[in-house]
């Protein structure tokens, strides 16, 4: 185990390989499109009987709302779920993502960067819309960098040269140029912040995470994660990245889509999400919600997860 990796979850090799985890941001109540991850990670996890934890993602905590961890945590109870372990919110290990970018400094593969917003606003715009970074303030390879913290720094993490591939369970070979859709990006705000991309992936690896079930709104930002892995010198997980529910406008349901909380009654809305992700359909329904759990975790089916990135959310759930 690292220095730095989390010590109270249950042992690694407690008698199970698979540890698999949900990892909602508290931005407001749980809703549909996140019960959609919650649901697939948990059966996928715990058909294998493995593990699965919950981690609250509130790295960027100027978007937390106050209470919704705990709102989260009491929707899932609600639903049935039965997490190992809570891990330690993000907004406790800066410690750990610090000690995470100072041997990537070490190893001269960050960088501090002083470029403005207005700076980039004419970089050109990659295949998902963002700003490519052009490199302005990548120092010639082998350059040592005096200092590891600087309030006025942003830090960035040299891509590679070489495109990188992966294959995802659901969603198949995936490819990605990441100089020409990315290009360097950022681990450490200027203001201090650490990025969303280094947190999930020290996170991932310091809690012995083997396999990853999540929103495919994802799936384009998970070459930035292997190449984190690739750099910190750790095998990376599998990945599985469900279809998204859309709105009937073509948007992520999300709190920004003022997606509706979930409904008090789990049944329905679980139901309809088994529905949406294909999964093989009871010919009976359930008198209770252990019934539901017990079934789905037998049935559930990777192969049948329909290969998208999205499809419609049902029309009563939104
Ligand atoms: N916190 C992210 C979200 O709520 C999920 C990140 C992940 O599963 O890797 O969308």
């Amino acid at each position: 185990m690292p220095a730095h990796a989390f010590s109270s979850l249950p042992p690694r090799h407690s008698g199970s390989l698979y540890r698999g985890r949900f990892a909602p941001s508290p931005t407001g109540p749980l809703h549909f499109g996140s019960l959609l991850a919650a649901l697939a990670s948990y059966c996928d996890a715990r058909q294998v009987h493995g593990q699965w934890f919950v981690r609250i993602e509130d790295v960027d905590s100027d978007r937390e709302v106050p209470g919704a961890a705990e709102d989260i945590f009491q929707t899932l109870r609600r639903y049935g779920f039965h997490w190992d372990a809570e891990t330690p919110r993000q907004s406790t290990r800066g410690t750990q993502y610090q000690h995470a970018l100072n041997t990537l400094i070490d190893k001269g593969l960050v960088y501090p960067c002083s470029c403005s917003r207005q700076h980039l606003q004419h970089a050109p715009l990659g295949a998902s819309g963002e700003r490519v970074y052009p490199g302005s303030c990548r120092p010639a390879s082998g350059t040592a960098i005096p200092f590891k913290n600087h309030e006025t720094f942003a830090w960035r993490l040299r891509v590679p040269e070489t495109p990188r591939f992966f294959t995802d369970r659901v969603q198949g070979e995936q490819t990605q140029h990441l100089l020409s859709e990315c290009g360097d990006f950022i681990l450490k705000r200027r203001d201090g912040f650490y990025a969303y991309h280094l947190a999930v992936v020290v996170d991932d690896i310091d809690q012995g995470i083997t396999d990853i079930v999540r929103g495919a709104d994802l799936l384009a930002l998970t070459p930035r994660h292997l190449w984190l892995y690739e750099c910190l010198g750790h095998p990376p997980p599998r990945y599985l990245h469900i279809p998204i529910a859309a709105t009937p406008e073509g948007q992520k349901l999300s709190k920004q889509t003022r997606a509706p909380a979930l409904p008090e009654n789990p049944l329905p809305a679980l139901s309809a999400a088994w529905r949406f992700l294909a999964q093989p359909q009871p010919s009976q329904s359930f008198s209770s919600l252990g019934a539901f759990w017990d079934w789905a975790i037998a049935h559930w089916n990777q192969n049948a997860i329909p290969r998208v990135i999205s499809l419609p959310a049902p029309f009563d759930i939104t």
